[in-house]
């Protein structure tokens, strides 16, 4: 269909699960796309090279998203190489689940840095450019547990809650320049992050979801396709929870 027809993309997290779902969907719809992971050198190359067969530009970039430092050279490496950048999807995410009671200090302060201080890092580094073009869309990965909260999650709520206010409040002051910013809220979907849960957990998670069972990958990369293309020219400041009605 072409939705993302000469437009440039930067996903971070991309070489797995979600972020790795949206990178195809976005090559396949025509964008030019830049990619981020952690450590997974080979996943991230040949994620790289797939892409390349839609057509599309595309480069992968070892780039750490909870590095205010990073962030800033890997925008400029990304402006460098392919000119512009239409689309931020701030999509890395970590998890370090436990009881408050045992929740070491270094557990909260990794999930935060990994999940809400990555979209401080990021969105600061392309609102240069999107200002200079007054164009530009965010898209931000939250989650339902940020919504509701989850026994043995708090630091993970409490990141996923913060993404919400942040993006509220970019897209507030930043809609008068066109640039709209967006949240996505997963329920529980099949990636490497689930896998862990033990099948006690999963079965309890699995009754709370009224379609009846887990969501893909894929699912949430139909809805992040959406709000980075034109037919959501008048949607931000939102939060769309894609979780099968688990949160209603
Ligand atoms: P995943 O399978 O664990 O993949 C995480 C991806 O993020 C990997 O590509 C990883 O790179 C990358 N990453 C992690 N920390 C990074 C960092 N500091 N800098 C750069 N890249 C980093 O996770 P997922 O399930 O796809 O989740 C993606 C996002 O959706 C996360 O924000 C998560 O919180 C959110 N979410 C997921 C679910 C779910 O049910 N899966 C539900 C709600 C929200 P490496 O491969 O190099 O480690």
């Amino acid at each position: 269909m072409g939705l993302l027809k000469g437009k440039t993309a930067l996903i971070t997290g991309a070489s797995r699960g979600i972020g790795e779902a949206i990178a195809r969907k976005f090559a396949q719809e025509g964008a030019q796309v830049a990619f981020t992971y952690r450590s997974s050198a080979e996943k991230a190359a040949k994620l790289e090279t797939d892409l390349q067969q839609f057509g599309v530009k595309a480069k992968g970039y070892q780039s750490d998203a909870a590095s205010f430092d990073e962030a800033a050279t890997l925008v400029q490496e990304v402006l460098k190489e392919f000119g512009t950048l239409d689309i931020l999807v701030n999509n890395a995410g970590i998890a370090r689940d436990n009881l408050l009671l045992r929740m070491t200090e270094q557990q909260w302060d990794e999930v935060m840095n990994n999940n809400l201080k990555s979209m401080f890092n990021l969105t600061k580094q392309v609102l240069r450019p999107m200002l200079k073009a007054r164009n530009g869309v965010i898209i931000n990965m939250s989650s339902i547990i940020g919504m509701r909260g989850n026994a043995g999650q708090a630091n993970y709520a409490a990141s996923k809650a913060g993404i919400i206010g942040f993006s509220k409040s970019v897209a507030q002051e930043l809609g008068s320049r066109n640039i709209r910013c967006n949240v996505i809220a997963p329920g529980f979907i099949e990636t490497d992050m689930t896998e862990n849960l033990g099948g006690a957990n999963r079965e309890e998670f699995l009754k709370k979801i009224p379609l009846e069972r887990f969501g893909k990958p894929d699912e949430i990369a139909n809805v992040a396709l959406f709000l980075a293309s034109d037919l959501a020219t008048y949607v931000s400041g939102q939060v769309i929870s894609v979780c099968g009605a688990m949160n209603t």
